[in-house]
């Protein structure tokens, strides 16, 4: 028996990068994935085959998951498309990095709304079929950036530690229900998000890694299988630091 077998997913922004990392992973562990983009149609529809073609269900959705009426809007069509959802992955997020001398406001809202707002707007509107069904898990791809803090990021990572603060909140709120919500923190894994980063600052991310080597998409994917499959049947409310010792 698959770990994920016949359960019912969505994960928000799932085009390229760690979602898709994810959505790979957990197709391999039986589960159907419904997932979201917001402008790479191309690669989202690409994934879409290539998970069906593993034998699950899949759909992509293009949805804006700053947008709580698109967050509503997706989670009607995901209870209509596959009768149910289990577990909720909030992974979508940008940077618009500087530093605070520099920053315009709008890099700020923007953000916040995209990475902070969006985890509210998605487990807001997941809520009540979670609560009906008395299960779930609800995990937020939060950073070591929003845990430690970083120099030009004061935007994303302010989003970051208020995803953490949202996490523990929730699990507070929903675990008599059996609903668990825990957050992961990656440190520095190698997708577009990090390809943008110049030479010497990967170096010297990589420098303070004591596994050193920068992560993989699987890496965190496997680490949502866990807080997403019966084998942390009993863990709300941690965040798991998924970093190559980074913060230790
Ligand atoms: P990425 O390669 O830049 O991919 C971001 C994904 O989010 C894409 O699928 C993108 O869709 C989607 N997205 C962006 N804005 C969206 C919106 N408004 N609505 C819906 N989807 C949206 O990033 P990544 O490196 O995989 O990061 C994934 C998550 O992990 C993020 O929350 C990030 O902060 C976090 N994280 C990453 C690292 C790292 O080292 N990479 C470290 C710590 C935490 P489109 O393709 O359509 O734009």
């Amino acid at each position: 028996m698959k770990l994920l077998e016949g359960k019912n997913v969505i994960i928000t922004g799932a085009s390229r990068g760690i979602g898709t990392g994810i959505a790979q992973v957990f197709a391999e562990n039986g589960a159907n994935v419904a997932f979201t983009y917001s402008s790479s149609e191309a690669p989202a529809l690409a994934l879409e085959k290539e998970l069906i073609n593993k034998g699950v269900k899949s759909k992509a959705y293009k949805s804006n998951a700053g947008s709580f009426s698109d967050s509503e809007a997706l989670v009607a069509k995901v209870l209509e498309d596959f009768g149910g959802i289990d577990v909720l992955i909030n992974n979508a997020g940008i940077t618009k990095d500087n530093l605070l001398m520099r920053m315009a406001e709008d890099d700020f809202d923007t953000v916040i709304e995209i990475n902070l707002k969006s985890v509210f707007n998605m487990t807001k509107a997941v809520q009540r079929t979670m609560l009906k069904q008395r299960k779930g898990s609800i995990i937020n791809m939060s950073s070591v950036v929003g845990v430690k803090g970083n120099a030009g990021q004061a935007n994303y990572a302010a989003s970051k530690a208020g995803m953490i603060g949202f996490t523990k909140s929730i699990a507070l709120e929903l675990g008599s229900r059996n609903i668990r919500c825990n957050a992961i923190a990656p440190g520095f894994i190698e997708t577009e998000m990090t390809a943008k980063l110049d030479d010497k600052v990967v170096q010297g991310w990589r420098d303070g890694i004591p596994l050193k080597r920068g992560g993989s998409t699987e890496d965190i994917a496997n680490a949502c299988l866990f807080f997403a499959s019966d084998l942390s049947a009993y863990v709300t409310g941690q965040v798991l630091n998924v970093d190559g010792g980074m913060l230790t």
